[in-house]
C-alpha cells in the first residue's frame, strides 16, 4: 500500500486491513513516499518523519510492515519503480497494490502505466467523497473493494495539529504522541525538519 503518509491514519490502516482479509493476504507492505510528484505544491514532511509514524501505526500487527525502497530511492517517487524494487526483493510473491478510489482513477496518467498492471494487480478501495470508475482500466488487473467508511484524511489531520488540536483517535495513540513531541505541522515548523 503506498502512500504519503504524513501522517498516516486510520483510513488508511482500515483499507489495508480489509484488502488483506478479502484477498487472503500474507502480508501488507506499507510504502511510504519519497518525493511525491502529485504533492509538489504543498510542503511535505520529511520522508524520514512519514516513515516513522508509519513504522509506529503498523507495529502491533504481525502481517503489517514497512518498506523504505521509496524513501530510499532518489528522485520523485513513481509507483513502478516501487513496484519494480518490490519485485525484485521477493521475485516469488504476486502483488496486489492497494489504493484509494482517488488514485486509482488516476492510474491511467501514471509513468508506464501498461508495465504497472504486468507487474501487480491493483485494489481500488473506496473512500468517502470518491467515486469508484473502471473506465478505461483492465478489468482483469484491477478489483474495487469497498471498505466501511471512514471520512478521515491526512489533509484533516494536519489542519487540526495546525490549530493546536491533536488529532486523537484518527490516527493511531503513538502516532498522536509522535506529532506533538516533533511538533509536525505546527505553524513556524519546518516541514523538511528531520526527526531529532
Ligand atoms: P492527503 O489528504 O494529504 O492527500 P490522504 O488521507 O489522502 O492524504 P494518502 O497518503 O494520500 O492519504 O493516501 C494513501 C492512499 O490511501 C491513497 O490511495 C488514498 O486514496 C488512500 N486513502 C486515504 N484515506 C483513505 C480513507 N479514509 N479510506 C480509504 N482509503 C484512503
Ligand atoms: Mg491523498
Amino acid at each position: 500500500m503506498g502512500g504519503t503518509f504524513d501522517p498516516v491514519h486510520h483510513g488508511h490502516l482500515v483499507a489495508a486491513a480489509e484488502v488483506a482479509s478479502e484477498f487472503g493476504l500474507d502480508e501488507v507492505v506499507f510504502v511510504p513516499t519519497g518525493l511525491p510528484w502529485q504533492k509538489s505544491q504543498r510542503a511535505v514532511s520529511s520522508a524520514e518523519h512519514r516513515y516513522l509514524m508509519t513504522v509506529i501505526a503498523t507495529a502491533s500487527n504481525p502481517r503489517f510492515t514497512v518498506s523504505r525502497v521509496d524513501v530510499d530511492r532518489r528522485g520523485p517517487t513513481y509507483t513502478i519503480d516501487t513496484l519494480r524494487d518490490l519485485h525484485a526483493e521477493r521475485p516469488e510473491s504476486e502483488l496486489l497494490f492497494i489504493t484509494g478510489a482517488d488514485a486509482l482513477a488516476a492510474i491511467l496518467t501514471w509513468k508506464d502505466a501498461a508495465e504497472l498492471f504486468s507487474l501487480a494487480h491493483f485494489v481500488g478501495v473506496t473512500r468517502p467523497g470518491h467515486e469508484l470508475s473502471m473506465e478505461g482500466l483492465p478489468t482483469d488487473r484491477v478489483s474495487l473493494l469497498e471498505v466501511p467508511a471512514l471520512a478521515i484524511s491526512s489533509t484533516d489531520c494536519r489542519e487540526r495539529a495546525a490549530t493546536g488540536r491533536p488529532p486523537w483517535y484518527l490516527v493511531p495513540d503513538g502516532v498522536v504522541q509522535y506529532i506533538a513531541k516533533h511538533r509536525l505541522y505546527r505553524a513556524g515548523t519546518a516541514p523538511g525538519d528531520a526527526p531529532d
